[in-house]
């Protein structure tokens, strides 16, 4: 299994500065925020299923012009998996037929560019060998990380998240994980704002992840733009494990 970092800044800013979109192999997106926009018209047209961890628009924002593309493209159609909260929210307030056409409708019911698949926590999907298992995170209503792997390893993408311990209880457990992708979205002299945007800063990470074990990497995405050599740096001086900050183009194997 193979996974490309399409997008993972906090904002934009430049080319190197694309919001959330993680590609798994050649048909799975995790989260279609800007970072979509990197794939050529016929990788976009491979896309079959998008795993969206919540509603906020620096998540979604490409899922709107991809689920276009595959509709000028005739690909088949492509199953988007969310929780219900999460389905309600995008149904309502994006693909509403004011700010986007309804695509789970065009160009008919039937046959339709997007398909909407409830997920349930917990619950492992497997989509051609690839085991996909949705866990609760402490964001906005109905956030969920995702726990991608194969026999042979895999990897934790939090998607944007504040503290939240349960999580951390299920992760330990995990022998084949070798790799979390978590959010560390702000400097410590905001960490009053990333607590009530429920994202972490520095320490609140740290102290979060204490008891995980050292085996475990911890790879940093949505860093705020500007921010993201402070960031590192901070969370390099709590010392207590090697942080790496992820980059649009990277790519592990697993
Ligand atoms: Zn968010
Ligand atoms: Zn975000």
């Amino acid at each position: 299994m193979k996974m490309r970092v399409l997008g993972c800044a906090g904002g934009i800013g430049g080319r190197e500065r694309l919001t959330t979109c993680l590609m798994v192999d050649h048909d799975i997106l995790l989260d279609a925020g800007t970072g979509v926009s990197s794939l050529s018209l016929d990788e976009l047209l491979q896309i079959r299923h998008v795993f969206l961890t919540h509603s906020h628009l620096d998540h979604v924002a490409g899922l709107a012009l991809l689920v276009d593309a595959a509709q000028i493209g005739k690909s088949g159609g492509i199953t988007v998996h969310a929780t219900q909260k999460v389905i309600d929210t995008l149904k309502k307030h994006l693909f509403n037929w004011v700010l986007w056409p309804d695509f789970a409708a065009i160009p008919n019911e039937q046959a339709p560019a997007m398909r909407w698949q409830a997920i349930e926590q917990d619950a492992t999907l497997e989509v051609d060998g690839r085991l996909i298992t949705p866990w609760p995170v402490n964001h906005t209503a109905g956030s969920s990380a995702y726990w991608v792997r194969t026999g042979s390893g895999g990897f934790l993408f939090t998607g944007d998240m504040g503290s939240t311990p349960a999580l951390w209880e299920r992760v330990a457990g995990e022998a084949l994980l070798r790799q979390v992708i978590v959010d560390c979205s702000f400097v410590n002299a905001e960490r009053a704002l990333a607590d009530m945007s429920l994202h972490f800063c520095p320490q609140t990470l740290v102290d979060d992840i204490r008891a995980l074990p050292l085996h475990i990497e911890f790879l940093i995405y949505h860093l705020k733009p500007g921010q993201e050599d402070l960031i590192m740096r901070e969370l390099a001086e709590e010392g207590s494990r090697p942080f790496r900050a992820i980059r649009c183009g990277d790519v592990f194997e697993y």
